[in-house]
């Protein structure tokens, strides 16, 4: 199993909980998580990378961690984005 969803970058397994999305015969996603993907498809087909990107930078503010964290993963984020599956070229 991929560690991260391979559309935004978030871990599949959050502070502990399985935020795995669904496949089509309803099991778990290896790959993307339930934000991103649902029976089978993804959620929003058309998101582009650039709003993705905004969006996950968003997500890391909202989320735990103090400020110098949220930083440098609001750093990074835009490199681990482009390495994902759904938006390498
Ligand atoms: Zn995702």
């Amino acid at each position: 199993m991929e560690k991260f969803c391979q559309s935004c970058g978030m871990p599949l397994n959050l502070h502990g909980k399985d935020v795995r999305g669904t496949e089509a015969d309803g099991s778990k996603s290896t790959k993307y998580c339930s934000y991103c993907y649902e029976n089978g498809a993804f959620i929003e087909p058309s998101i582009t990378f650039d709003e993705m990107l905004v969006r996950g930078k968003e997500a890391i503010s909202n989320g735990q961690g103090n400020k110098i964290v949220k930083f440098f993963m609001k750093t990074f984020y835009p490199m681990q984005l482009k390495g994902l599956e759904r938006w390498k070229k």
